[in-house]
């Protein structure tokens, strides 16, 4: 079957993109998720964030973040570049505009790895286009097991993290979607369900009035 779920009809147009915000407590594999979405549906595509915060060990400029300082993100900010923005943790973060609009009427779908106030704001700007959705853990013990086991972290920016993970997920029942990652194959399957069945509401599908129309005149 096609992306669109409309193979088959005599008639096909271009569907309308999903923007997917996709948020978690850190921990709760959002983002492994999110690359395994990526590499399973190539018509999905992932938005690069801008930052000022610096790049961690690893990081890909580019790939991970497009990493810039305060001043060009101020400037971004006063030219219209991004489609939100917001400071976390004394750092800026934004989305930028054009590939996020480009994406979705090419029929193309954009993930973003975004925080709960992010996700509002993208639903905000585009109603009519986003899913947010929600993965949860199974339970904060494992979340604070699987923060342990990245190593790094003292126990001070752990209990941190653990208030911030309770904070995020206060916000669970803002989302159209909440998926409980306690097995990752399921939680994989579910997301593609979810999207799948985003991709397939009346309103991504803008030819469709034409093609009633065309119906009942034969
Ligand atoms: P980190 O610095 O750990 O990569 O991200 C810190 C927080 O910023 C995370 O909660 C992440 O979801 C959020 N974030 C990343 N990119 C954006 C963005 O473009 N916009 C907003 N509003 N938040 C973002």
């Amino acid at each position: 079957m096609s992306s669109d779920g409309f193979s088959g009809t005599i008639f096909r147009g271009r569907r309308r993109g999903v923007l997917i915000a996709l948020s978690s407590p850190s921990g709760a594999g959002k983002t492994t998720l999110s690359k395994r979405l990526l590499s399973q549906n190539p018509d999905v595509v992932l938005s690069i964030s801008c930052t000022t915060r610096k790049p961690r060990p690893g990081e890909i400029n580019g790939q991970d973040y497009d990493f810039i300082s305060v001043e060009e993100f101020k400037k971004r900010i006063d030219d219209g570049y991004f489609f939100e923005w917001a400071e976390v943790f004394g750092r800026y973060y934004g989305t930028p505009k054009t590939p996020v609009m480009e994406a979705i009427d090419e029929g193309r779908d954009v993930i973003f790895d975004i925080d709960w106030q992010g996700a509002q704001i993208i639903a905000d700007q585009a109603p009519e286009d986003t899913v947010r959705i929600f993965i949860l853990p199974p339970s904060l013990a494992l979340l604070e097991d699987r923060l342990r086991k990245r190593g790094q972290d003292s126990d001070e920016v752990i209990r941190d993290r653990m208030n911030r993970a309770k904070d995020e997920i206060s916000h669970w029942d803002e989302y159209d979607y909440v998926i409980v990652n306690d097995d990752f194959a399921r939680a994989l399957e579910k997301l593609n369900q979810a999207l799948h069945a985003e991709r397939l509401k009346r309103n991504r599908h803008p030819w469709l009035g034409e093609f009633v129309d065309a119906l009942m005149e034969q």
